[in-house]
Protein backbone atom coordinates (compact mmCIF):
# COMPACT_ATOMS: atom_id res chain seq x y z
CA UNK A 1 0.00 0.00 0.00
CA UNK A 2 1.40 3.56 -0.73
CA UNK A 3 0.12 6.31 1.21
CA UNK A 4 1.13 9.16 -1.17
CA UNK A 5 -1.53 10.42 -2.71
CA UNK A 6 0.31 12.19 -5.82
CA UNK A 7 -1.87 12.12 -8.86
CA UNK A 8 -3.28 9.04 -9.76
CA UNK A 9 -2.83 6.48 -7.05
CA UNK A 10 -2.68 3.61 -9.13
CA UNK A 11 0.02 4.48 -11.83
CA UNK A 12 3.54 2.72 -10.71
CA UNK A 13 6.19 5.44 -11.36
CA UNK A 14 10.38 5.20 -10.48
CA UNK A 15 11.48 6.51 -7.91
CA UNK A 16 14.11 9.25 -8.28
CA UNK A 17 16.32 9.39 -6.32
CA UNK A 18 19.32 11.91 -7.50
CA UNK A 19 19.72 15.18 -10.51
CA UNK A 20 22.99 15.71 -12.29
CA UNK A 21 22.69 18.69 -14.74
CA UNK A 22 20.45 17.56 -17.72
CA UNK A 23 19.50 14.45 -16.20
CA UNK A 24 17.33 12.59 -13.23
CA UNK A 25 18.68 9.19 -11.99
CA UNK A 26 15.90 6.81 -10.61
CA UNK A 27 16.68 4.32 -7.82
CA UNK A 28 17.84 1.72 -10.17
CA UNK A 29 20.81 4.26 -11.21
CA UNK A 30 18.77 4.28 -14.93
CA UNK A 31 19.71 7.74 -15.82
CA UNK A 32 17.22 10.02 -17.94
CA UNK A 33 17.83 13.35 -19.72
CA UNK A 34 15.04 15.77 -18.68
CA UNK A 35 13.90 17.42 -21.57
CA UNK A 36 10.71 18.55 -20.14
CA UNK A 37 12.04 20.60 -17.69
CA UNK A 38 9.56 18.39 -15.11
CA UNK A 39 6.81 21.01 -16.49
CA UNK A 40 9.01 23.50 -18.32
CA UNK A 41 10.01 23.92 -14.82
CA UNK A 42 14.01 23.11 -14.14
CA UNK A 43 15.77 25.66 -16.11
CA UNK A 44 19.05 25.29 -14.61
CA UNK A 45 18.86 21.17 -14.75
CA UNK A 46 19.80 19.72 -11.57
CA UNK A 47 22.13 19.97 -8.94
CA UNK A 48 22.95 23.22 -9.70
CA UNK A 49 25.87 24.51 -7.34
CA UNK A 50 25.27 27.65 -7.15
CA UNK A 51 21.67 27.48 -6.52
CA UNK A 52 22.52 25.10 -3.70
CA UNK A 53 24.68 26.95 -1.97
CA UNK A 54 22.30 29.93 -1.77
CA UNK A 55 19.40 27.69 -0.48
CA UNK A 56 22.14 26.36 2.40
CA UNK A 57 23.25 30.38 3.08
CA UNK A 58 19.83 31.59 3.46
CA UNK A 59 18.28 28.43 5.57
CA UNK A 60 21.45 28.86 7.83
CA UNK A 61 20.69 32.62 8.34
CA UNK A 62 17.48 32.59 8.34
CA UNK A 63 14.86 30.60 6.70
CA UNK A 64 11.29 32.22 7.00
CA UNK A 65 10.08 35.35 8.38
CA UNK A 66 6.07 36.36 8.42
CA UNK A 67 5.34 39.32 5.98
CA UNK A 68 3.40 40.35 8.69
CA UNK A 69 6.34 41.42 10.58
CA UNK A 70 9.15 41.47 8.29
CA UNK A 71 10.94 41.82 5.15
CA UNK A 72 14.08 40.28 4.18
CA UNK A 73 16.98 40.94 1.93
CA UNK A 74 16.57 37.92 -0.39
CA UNK A 75 12.97 39.23 -0.95
CA UNK A 76 13.69 43.12 -1.38
CA UNK A 77 17.15 41.89 -4.10
CA UNK A 78 14.19 39.45 -5.76
CA UNK A 79 11.62 42.06 -6.70
CA UNK A 80 13.66 44.66 -7.32
CA UNK A 81 15.83 42.18 -9.86
CA UNK A 82 12.21 41.18 -11.50
CA UNK A 83 10.75 44.85 -11.57
CA UNK A 84 14.06 46.30 -13.19
CA UNK A 85 13.85 43.30 -15.71
CA UNK A 86 9.96 43.67 -16.49
CA UNK A 87 8.88 45.84 -19.19
CA UNK A 88 6.88 48.86 -19.19
CA UNK A 89 5.78 50.03 -15.73
CA UNK A 90 5.21 46.45 -14.54
CA UNK A 91 7.17 47.64 -11.55
CA UNK A 92 5.08 46.03 -8.01
CA UNK A 93 6.17 42.59 -7.58
CA UNK A 94 3.65 40.13 -5.16
CA UNK A 95 5.23 36.53 -4.31
CA UNK A 96 3.21 33.26 -3.88
CA UNK A 97 4.30 29.53 -3.71
CA UNK A 98 3.30 28.69 -7.54
CA UNK A 99 1.36 29.13 -10.50
CA UNK A 100 -2.05 28.97 -9.53
CA UNK A 101 -1.68 30.99 -6.69
CA UNK A 102 -0.37 33.98 -8.71
CA UNK A 103 -3.06 33.59 -10.91
CA UNK A 104 -5.66 33.93 -8.18
CA UNK A 105 -3.88 36.78 -6.97
CA UNK A 106 -3.91 38.26 -10.29
CA UNK A 107 -7.43 38.08 -10.37
CA UNK A 108 -7.99 39.14 -7.15
CA UNK A 109 -6.40 42.03 -7.82
CA UNK A 110 -7.72 43.03 -11.17
CA UNK A 111 -10.80 42.99 -9.12
CA UNK A 112 -10.00 44.68 -6.45
CA UNK A 113 -8.28 47.72 -8.50
CA UNK A 114 -12.32 48.06 -10.42
CA UNK A 115 -13.31 48.66 -6.82
CA UNK A 116 -11.22 51.32 -5.95
CA UNK A 117 -11.44 53.11 -9.14
CA UNK A 118 -15.15 53.13 -8.23
CA UNK A 119 -16.02 50.46 -11.37
CA UNK A 120 -17.82 47.66 -9.10
CA UNK A 121 -20.06 46.39 -12.00
CA UNK A 122 -17.32 45.28 -13.73
CA UNK A 123 -16.95 40.87 -13.22
CA UNK A 124 -16.48 39.45 -15.87
CA UNK A 125 -13.24 38.00 -16.73
CA UNK A 126 -12.43 36.75 -20.48
CA UNK A 127 -9.70 33.82 -21.42
CA UNK A 128 -8.82 31.36 -24.23
CA UNK A 129 -9.72 28.00 -25.04
CA UNK A 130 -7.06 25.42 -25.16
CA UNK A 131 -5.16 27.56 -21.89
CA UNK A 132 -4.38 26.40 -18.32
CA UNK A 133 -4.03 28.85 -15.63
CA UNK A 134 -3.80 26.27 -12.75
CA UNK A 135 -6.29 24.00 -10.73
CA UNK A 136 -7.64 26.00 -7.72
CA UNK A 137 -11.57 27.17 -7.94
CA UNK A 138 -10.23 30.61 -10.29
CA UNK A 139 -7.42 29.75 -12.29
CA UNK A 140 -10.07 26.39 -13.10
CA UNK A 141 -12.49 28.63 -13.81
CA UNK A 142 -10.71 30.72 -16.39
CA UNK A 143 -8.98 27.46 -18.05
CA UNK A 144 -10.08 26.51 -21.55
CA UNK A 145 -10.41 22.80 -20.87
CA UNK A 146 -14.11 22.73 -19.80
CA UNK A 147 -13.64 18.87 -18.74
CA UNK A 148 -11.20 20.09 -15.99
CA UNK A 149 -14.16 22.12 -14.59
CA UNK A 150 -17.25 19.63 -15.00
CA UNK A 151 -16.90 17.65 -11.91
CA UNK A 152 -16.48 20.91 -10.06
CA UNK A 153 -19.40 23.26 -11.53
CA UNK A 154 -20.79 25.80 -10.94
CA UNK A 155 -17.72 27.89 -10.65
CA UNK A 156 -16.89 30.54 -8.13
CA UNK A 157 -16.06 32.88 -11.02
CA UNK A 158 -17.92 33.94 -14.01
CA UNK A 159 -15.53 33.33 -17.07
CA UNK A 160 -16.13 33.67 -20.35
CA UNK A 161 -13.96 32.00 -23.35
CA UNK A 162 -12.29 33.34 -27.11
CA UNK A 163 -10.32 31.71 -29.55
CA UNK A 164 -6.64 31.18 -28.72
CA UNK A 165 -4.35 32.51 -31.23
CA UNK A 166 -2.96 28.66 -32.73
CA UNK A 167 -2.53 29.46 -36.57
CA UNK A 168 -1.82 25.69 -37.17
CA UNK A 169 -5.31 24.69 -36.19
CA UNK A 170 -7.69 27.83 -36.57
CA UNK A 171 -6.41 29.56 -39.48
CA UNK A 172 -8.58 29.64 -42.42
CA UNK A 173 -7.69 28.61 -45.80
CA UNK A 174 -5.94 31.64 -47.26
CA UNK A 175 -5.60 33.65 -44.51
CA UNK A 176 -3.02 35.95 -43.79
CA UNK A 177 -1.60 36.95 -40.11
CA UNK A 178 -2.99 40.42 -40.77
CA UNK A 179 -6.83 38.76 -41.20
CA UNK A 180 -6.61 36.35 -38.98
CA UNK A 181 -5.46 38.15 -36.01
CA UNK A 182 -7.89 40.71 -37.29
CA UNK A 183 -10.23 37.96 -36.97
CA UNK A 184 -9.50 37.25 -33.41
CA UNK A 185 -9.20 40.69 -31.80
CA UNK A 186 -12.55 41.45 -33.43
CA UNK A 187 -13.59 38.44 -31.53
CA UNK A 188 -12.66 39.79 -28.82
CA UNK A 189 -13.94 43.03 -29.09
CA UNK A 190 -17.48 41.11 -29.84
CA UNK A 191 -17.13 39.31 -26.62
CA UNK A 192 -16.64 42.20 -24.40
CA UNK A 193 -19.71 44.08 -26.88
CA UNK A 194 -21.83 40.74 -25.41
CA UNK A 195 -21.34 40.69 -21.76
CA UNK A 196 -21.81 45.16 -21.79
CA UNK A 197 -19.03 47.46 -22.78
CA UNK A 198 -17.78 48.37 -18.83
CA UNK A 199 -18.72 44.99 -17.64
CA UNK A 200 -15.33 42.83 -18.15
CA UNK A 201 -12.13 43.02 -15.45
CA UNK A 202 -9.94 41.46 -17.57
CA UNK A 203 -8.52 39.34 -20.26
CA UNK A 204 -6.44 36.42 -19.63
CA UNK A 205 -3.79 35.02 -21.65
CA UNK A 206 -1.18 32.41 -21.67
CA UNK A 207 1.66 34.26 -24.08
CA UNK A 208 2.79 31.46 -25.36
CA UNK A 209 0.27 28.53 -25.18
CA UNK A 210 2.02 25.55 -23.00
CA UNK A 211 0.63 22.51 -21.68
CA UNK A 212 -2.75 22.39 -23.50
CA UNK A 213 -1.61 22.70 -27.05
CA UNK A 214 2.02 22.54 -27.13
CA UNK A 215 4.23 25.76 -27.07
CA UNK A 216 1.93 27.71 -29.39
CA UNK A 217 3.62 30.92 -29.97
CA UNK A 218 1.18 34.56 -31.09
CA UNK A 219 1.15 35.21 -34.71
CA UNK A 220 2.38 38.48 -36.09
CA UNK A 221 1.36 41.59 -33.98
CA UNK A 222 -1.78 39.42 -31.95
CA UNK A 223 -1.05 40.67 -28.73
CA UNK A 224 -0.76 44.29 -29.60
CA UNK A 225 -4.24 44.07 -31.27
CA UNK A 226 -5.66 42.14 -28.25
CA UNK A 227 -3.98 44.88 -26.10
CA UNK A 228 -5.76 47.95 -28.19
CA UNK A 229 -9.09 46.14 -28.00
CA UNK A 230 -8.67 46.08 -24.38
CA UNK A 231 -7.51 49.46 -23.39
CA UNK A 232 -10.91 50.48 -25.88
CA UNK A 233 -12.97 49.23 -23.56
CA UNK A 234 -11.00 49.42 -19.79
CA UNK A 235 -10.23 45.95 -19.75
CA UNK A 236 -7.20 44.62 -17.94
CA UNK A 237 -4.72 42.41 -20.00
CA UNK A 238 -3.10 39.80 -17.55
CA UNK A 239 -0.76 37.57 -19.44
CA UNK A 240 -0.11 34.31 -17.94
CA UNK A 241 3.75 33.66 -18.11
CA UNK A 242 3.56 30.13 -15.52
CA UNK A 243 5.29 28.79 -18.29
CA UNK A 244 6.54 30.84 -20.79
CA UNK A 245 8.09 33.59 -19.11
CA UNK A 246 11.81 33.85 -16.79
CA UNK A 247 13.54 32.96 -19.87
CA UNK A 248 12.34 29.63 -21.16
CA UNK A 249 11.47 31.55 -24.48
CA UNK A 250 14.50 33.23 -25.21
CA UNK A 251 13.80 36.42 -22.87
CA UNK A 252 13.13 37.11 -19.17
CA UNK A 253 9.60 37.54 -20.05
CA UNK A 254 7.91 36.18 -23.44
CA UNK A 255 5.64 39.52 -24.15
CA UNK A 256 8.82 41.07 -24.58
CA UNK A 257 9.27 39.38 -28.24
CA UNK A 258 5.78 40.92 -28.59
CA UNK A 259 6.37 44.17 -27.98
CA UNK A 260 3.18 44.51 -25.39
CA UNK A 261 3.27 45.31 -21.83
CA UNK A 262 0.27 43.83 -19.90
CA UNK A 263 -1.41 45.36 -16.55
CA UNK A 264 0.17 42.19 -14.81
CA UNK A 265 1.91 39.29 -15.18
CA UNK A 266 2.42 36.18 -13.61
CA UNK A 267 5.12 34.06 -13.34
CA UNK A 268 6.24 30.88 -11.12
CA UNK A 269 7.97 27.83 -12.20
CA UNK A 270 11.88 28.94 -13.64
CA UNK A 271 11.63 31.92 -11.10
CA UNK A 272 12.71 28.70 -8.73
CA UNK A 273 13.95 26.23 -11.29
CA UNK A 274 12.25 23.68 -9.67
CA UNK A 275 15.00 24.24 -6.53
CA UNK A 276 11.82 26.14 -4.14
CA UNK A 277 8.55 26.51 -4.74
CA UNK A 278 7.87 30.06 -5.68
CA UNK A 279 5.62 32.34 -8.00
CA UNK A 280 5.13 35.82 -8.49
CA UNK A 281 2.54 38.35 -10.09
CA UNK A 282 3.93 42.04 -10.91
CA UNK A 283 1.59 44.70 -11.64
CA UNK A 284 1.66 48.17 -13.24
CA UNK A 285 1.97 51.50 -11.78
CA UNK A 286 -1.15 52.20 -12.32
CA UNK A 287 -2.95 49.24 -10.52
CA UNK A 288 -0.95 49.79 -7.80
CA UNK A 289 -1.28 53.12 -7.28
CA UNK A 290 -4.97 52.69 -7.32
CA UNK A 291 -4.53 50.24 -4.43
CA UNK A 292 -2.93 52.67 -2.44
CA UNK A 293 -4.84 55.45 -2.65
CA UNK A 294 -7.63 53.27 -2.27
CA UNK A 295 -8.33 50.75 0.82
CA UNK A 296 -4.22 51.40 0.91
CA UNK A 297 -3.11 47.32 1.03
CA UNK A 298 -3.89 44.43 -1.20
CA UNK A 299 -6.92 42.02 0.46
CA UNK A 300 -4.61 39.18 -0.04
CA UNK A 301 -2.00 36.76 1.69
CA UNK A 302 -0.61 33.43 2.44
CA UNK A 303 1.80 32.06 4.73
CA UNK A 304 4.67 31.65 2.76
CA UNK A 305 4.69 34.68 0.55
CA UNK A 306 8.28 36.12 0.42
CA UNK A 307 9.46 33.16 1.97
CA UNK A 308 12.97 34.27 2.27
CA UNK A 309 14.77 30.50 1.14
CA UNK A 310 12.61 30.65 -1.53
CA UNK A 311 13.90 33.75 -2.72
CA UNK A 312 17.12 33.39 -1.62
CA UNK A 313 17.16 30.76 -4.59
CA UNK A 314 15.60 32.53 -7.37
CA UNK A 315 17.89 35.34 -6.24
CA UNK A 316 20.50 32.72 -7.53
CA UNK A 317 18.67 31.58 -10.57
CA UNK A 318 18.25 35.10 -12.08
CA UNK A 319 22.05 35.52 -11.70
CA UNK A 320 23.35 32.51 -13.00
CA UNK A 321 21.05 33.02 -15.84
CA UNK A 322 22.81 36.43 -16.30
CA UNK A 323 26.14 35.48 -16.06
CA UNK A 324 26.19 32.88 -17.94
CA UNK A 325 24.27 34.46 -20.74
CA UNK A 326 21.91 31.97 -20.89
CA UNK A 327 18.87 33.61 -22.91
CA UNK A 328 21.41 33.71 -25.55
CA UNK A 329 21.96 29.64 -25.11
CA UNK A 330 18.16 29.58 -24.97
CA UNK A 331 17.48 30.70 -28.63
CA UNK A 332 20.43 29.10 -30.38
CA UNK A 333 19.37 25.88 -28.77
CA UNK A 334 15.91 26.59 -29.55
CA UNK A 335 16.67 27.24 -33.01
CA UNK A 336 18.50 23.90 -33.11
CA UNK A 337 15.69 21.91 -31.70
CA UNK A 338 13.28 22.95 -34.04
CA UNK A 339 15.53 22.94 -36.79
CA UNK A 340 16.75 19.10 -36.33
CA UNK A 341 12.86 17.95 -35.49
CA UNK A 342 12.34 19.02 -38.68
CA UNK A 343 15.33 16.74 -39.90
CA UNK A 344 14.11 13.86 -38.07
CA UNK A 345 10.22 13.93 -39.02
CA UNK A 346 10.59 15.37 -42.31
CA UNK A 347 8.88 11.94 -43.79
CA UNK A 348 7.39 10.98 -40.57
CA UNK A 349 3.35 10.78 -41.53
CA UNK A 350 2.27 11.39 -38.15
CA UNK A 351 4.10 14.53 -37.25
CA UNK A 352 1.44 17.42 -38.14
CA UNK A 353 3.48 20.87 -36.93
CA UNK A 354 6.55 21.58 -34.99
CA UNK A 355 6.57 24.94 -33.19
CA UNK A 356 7.77 27.08 -30.50
CA UNK A 357 9.98 29.76 -29.08
CA UNK A 358 13.76 28.91 -27.66
CA UNK A 359 13.59 25.97 -25.69
CA UNK A 360 9.61 26.13 -25.52
CA UNK A 361 8.91 23.52 -28.31
CA UNK A 362 5.63 21.61 -29.35
CA UNK A 363 5.10 18.58 -31.79
CA UNK A 364 2.06 18.20 -32.26
CA UNK A 365 0.73 14.26 -33.63
CA UNK A 366 -1.60 14.02 -36.18
CA UNK A 367 -3.15 10.53 -38.01
CA UNK A 368 -2.04 12.03 -41.50
CA UNK A 369 -0.45 15.03 -41.82
CA UNK A 370 -2.55 16.28 -45.34
CA UNK A 371 -5.90 16.25 -43.30
CA UNK A 372 -4.62 16.84 -39.75
CA UNK A 373 -7.05 14.80 -38.95
CA UNK A 374 -5.93 13.70 -35.18
CA UNK A 375 -5.19 10.38 -34.18
CA UNK A 376 -7.63 8.46 -32.07
CA UNK A 377 -8.21 9.32 -28.59
CA UNK A 378 -8.59 6.07 -27.40
CA UNK A 379 -5.26 5.33 -28.97
CA UNK A 380 -3.80 7.80 -25.99
CA UNK A 381 -0.37 8.26 -28.51
CA UNK A 382 0.40 10.97 -26.01
CA UNK A 383 0.60 8.37 -22.91
CA UNK A 384 2.44 5.80 -25.19
CA UNK A 385 5.02 8.32 -26.53
CA UNK A 386 6.02 9.15 -23.07
CA UNK A 387 6.50 5.68 -21.80
CA UNK A 388 8.39 5.12 -24.99
CA UNK A 389 10.51 7.62 -24.55
CA UNK A 390 10.80 7.12 -20.68
CA UNK A 391 11.92 3.62 -21.52
CA UNK A 392 15.06 4.86 -23.55
CA UNK A 393 15.77 7.30 -20.78
CA UNK A 394 14.06 10.68 -21.83
CA UNK A 395 11.59 12.76 -20.16
CA UNK A 396 9.21 14.85 -22.56
CA UNK A 397 6.14 15.95 -21.65
CA UNK A 398 3.14 15.10 -24.24
CA UNK A 399 -0.70 15.74 -23.60
CA UNK A 400 -3.77 14.39 -25.40
CA UNK A 401 -6.76 17.23 -25.77
CA UNK A 402 -4.51 19.32 -27.84
CA UNK A 403 -7.63 20.62 -30.21
CA UNK A 404 -10.54 20.49 -27.95
CA UNK A 405 -9.77 19.12 -24.84
CA UNK A 406 -10.77 15.41 -25.91
CA UNK A 407 -8.96 14.65 -29.57
CA UNK A 408 -5.25 15.63 -30.30
CA UNK A 409 -2.05 14.75 -28.65
CA UNK A 410 1.45 16.84 -28.84
CA UNK A 411 5.33 16.07 -26.92
CA UNK A 412 5.75 19.53 -24.75
CA UNK A 413 9.84 19.77 -24.85
CA UNK A 414 11.45 22.65 -22.51
CA UNK A 415 14.58 21.06 -21.79
CA UNK A 416 16.77 22.82 -19.08
CA UNK A 417 18.85 26.14 -20.65
CA UNK A 418 21.84 24.61 -19.53
CA UNK A 419 21.74 22.10 -22.74
CA UNK A 420 24.48 21.53 -25.20
CA UNK A 421 24.36 21.08 -28.65
CA UNK A 422 24.82 17.63 -28.08
CA UNK A 423 21.99 17.66 -25.44
CA UNK A 424 20.09 18.60 -27.85
CA UNK A 425 20.48 16.02 -30.82
CA UNK A 426 20.48 13.35 -28.22
CA UNK A 427 16.79 14.62 -27.28
CA UNK A 428 15.80 14.19 -30.88
CA UNK A 429 17.42 11.12 -31.84
CA UNK A 430 15.79 9.76 -28.39
CA UNK A 431 12.84 11.41 -29.18
CA UNK A 432 12.15 9.77 -33.09
CA UNK A 433 13.38 6.52 -31.70
CA UNK A 434 9.95 6.46 -29.34
CA UNK A 435 7.90 8.13 -31.80
N1 LIG B 1 -0.47 28.75 -15.61
C1 LIG B 1 0.19 28.05 -16.54
C2 LIG B 1 0.38 28.63 -17.90
C3 LIG B 1 0.72 26.79 -16.23
O1 LIG B 1 1.38 26.11 -17.16
C4 LIG B 1 0.56 26.28 -14.93
C5 LIG B 1 1.13 24.93 -14.53
N2 LIG B 1 1.24 23.99 -15.53
C6 LIG B 1 -0.15 27.05 -13.99
C7 LIG B 1 -0.63 28.28 -14.36
C8 LIG B 1 -0.35 26.56 -12.59
O2 LIG B 1 0.84 26.53 -11.90
P1 LIG B 1 1.05 25.58 -10.63
O3 LIG B 1 0.94 24.17 -11.13
O4 LIG B 1 2.39 25.96 -10.11
O5 LIG B 1 -0.04 25.91 -9.66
Amino acid sequence: MTHVFHRNPRSKLPMAVAGEGMELIDQDGKRYIDASGGAAVSCLGHGHPRVIEAIRKQVGELAYAHTSFFTTAPAEELAAMLADAAPGSLNHVYFLSGGSEAVEAALKLARQYYVEVGQPQRRHIIARRQSYHGNTLGALAIGGNAWRREMFMPMLIEAHHVSPCYAYRNRADGESDVQYVQRLADELEQKILSLGADQVIAFVAETVVGATAGAVPPVGDYFRKIRAVCDKYGVLLILDEVMSGMGRTGYLFACEEDGVVPDIVVIAKGLGAGYQPIGAMICSDHIYDAVLRGSGFFQHGHTYIGHATACAAAVAVQKTIQEERLLENVRQRGEQLRSELRQAFGDQAHVGDIRGRGLFVGVELVAERSSKLPLSPDLRTHARVKAEAMKRGLLVYPMGGTIDGKNGDHILLAPPFIASSNDISEIVQRLSDAV
